[in-house]
């Protein structure tokens, strides 16, 4: 046993632990869990937890069910928040194996791990900071009509509904206990939207920092008695809720984006990785936004000011918040990033990360020229100005995007042919359940004029 190991097996020892949940993700991003006893851990350690794989979104075929989940000792955390009379409970996330042993083709860490060691042979090291949103709620109506946001705040409001300000203290105090770095929160645009930004880290400490703050939100909301929820789109009329990232590379200690001696500061590997992330744009937004709900975000109805501030179109740009890529004005050669801002918050992060790495990392090796950047509200632009200036819409809905990741090389190396197979096959079947529906929507407009 090793000595990460020897120190979860102490703890939960020490602090009379009784619950140890053991938690992985399924191919569309959905925490899944498995309490053990703290005496099966050691076996747990050596061989790993046995579970029937097909039984679990995208992870295996009926034939190759048996899985083992392997826990991730450098993951571990105790929940002082959780557990109530029963005590403190703790967790880790798992790696999962196939019966010999070997990584599970599925397994959304296995994807991201596997793109990360990819850009370390290249002597890159990965990091992200994801600036996370979401809705707080009164209620989440079963029968599908509009919840009640908690407040009517707006953006940087201080002067909110109680809940929304004591909300986002208790959050930011249960997270900084399990060692997730929070750096800003504050009130959204829209009524009951809130806004949570974590400290950067490496991409897979990251992703496994989302999985974990969705938990935790929903928990903080569920104590106080509101909800939270992470749907991109909750309304039709208030803007959604997005994941913007900031992503850079390192080489050791060196921040790679940076170059004091270019007029933007930016590196040709940041300019490269920029390119890489505009030209396969189109190819990734299935990964990055992932559910039907994810492109009435994108695309939403036209309103003053645009206060959306959502990319629609492939280009980028400095201050320019309807750009795809932002590059952000920073002071410190470290804090060199880019920032993506069509990824929503209901993706899974493992393969969103890795698909943006993957896209980054072929600009750098094809070293793709960086096309001229946008500074107006691509918003503002007619179509024919768009065109002419090379930005083109991303998909307009899940469709559209399921069809151009369908024709995508580098996708399908990058999530490998099982995972890429199954998302196509479980996505087409979301878009066409949802297509083939007759809504209240069409029944209002023709049902009278026909
Ligand atoms: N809510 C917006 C989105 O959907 C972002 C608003 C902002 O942070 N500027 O991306
Ligand atoms: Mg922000
Ligand atoms: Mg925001
Ligand atoms: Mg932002």
């Amino acid at each position: 046993m090793d000595r990460q190991q020897e120190f979860v097996l102490r703890t939960l020892e020490e602090r009379d632990i009784r619950f140890l949940r053991l938690w992985f993700t399924d191919v569309l991003g959905t925490l899944k869990s498995v309490s053990v006893a703290p005496a099966e851990l050691e076996a747990a350690f050596e061989e790993g937890i046995g579970f029937d794989g097909s039984a679990i979104e995208g992870f295996a075929r009926v034939h190759e069910s048996d899985m083992i989940a392997i826990p991730d000792p450098g993951t571990f955390q105790v929940f002082p928040f959780e557990g109530g009379a029963s005590g403190e409970s703790a967790r880790m996330f798992c790696d999962i194996a196939m019966p010999d042993g070997s990584p599970a083709w599925a397994d959304p860490r296995h994807v991201l791990r596997r793109t990360l060691a990819r850009a370390a042979e290249r002597g890159f090291t990965f990091y992200t900071h994801p600036e996370i949103e979401f809705f707080l709620l009164e209620d989440l109506p079963a029968d599908g009509s509009e919840p009640r946001p908690v407040d009517s705040g707006g953006y940087f409001d201080n002067t909110t509904h109680p809940v929304a300000r004591d909300f986002r203290r208790q959050t930011v105090l249960a997270l900084e206990r399990i060692g997730i770095s929070v750096e800003f929160s504050h009130h959204e645009v829209a009524p009951g939207q809130q806004e949570i930004d974590l400290r950067y880290a490496d991409a897979l400490t990251t992703a496994d920092n989302v999985m974990t703050f969705r938990h935790v939100v929903k928990e903080v909301a569920l104590s106080q008695g509101v909800r939270a929820t992470f749907m991109p789109k909750p309304f039709t009329h208030q803007p959604g809720s997005g994941m913007h990232t900031h992503l850079s590379l390192f080489e050791g200690e060196r921040n790679a984006f940076h170059d004091p001696t270019d007029p933007m500061k930016l590196s040709p590997v940041a300019r490269s990785f920029i390119a890489g992330l505009l030209r396969h744009a189109r190819e990734y937004t299935a990964i990055t936004n992932q559910w039907v709900n994810s492109y009435k975000r994108l695309f939403p109805e036209p309103m003053p000011d645009n206060i959306n501030e959502v990319p629609a179109f492939v280009s980028w740009g400095h201050l320019n918040r309807s750009a795809l890529v932002r590059v952000p004005a920073y002071g410190k050669p470290n804090s060199a990033r880019v920032e993506i801002r069509s990824m929503d918050t209901a993706c899974n992060p493992y393969l969103a990360y890795a698909v943006l790495l993957a896209a980054g990392m072929k600009g750098i090796e094809e070293k793709y020229d960086l096309p001229p950047g946008a500074e107006d509200d691509v918003w503002g632009l007619s179509d024919a100005e768009r065109r002419a200036l090379g930005f083109e819409p991303l998909p307009q809905d899940l469709a559209e995007a399921l069809d151009v990741m369908a024709g995508s090389d580098f996708v399908a190396e990058t999530l490998g042919e099982s995972v890429f197979d199954f998302f196509l096959k479980n996505k087409r079947a979301e878009w066409e359940a949802y297509a083939r529906r007759v809504t209240p929507y069409e029944r209002r407009r023709y049902l009278n004029i026909f």
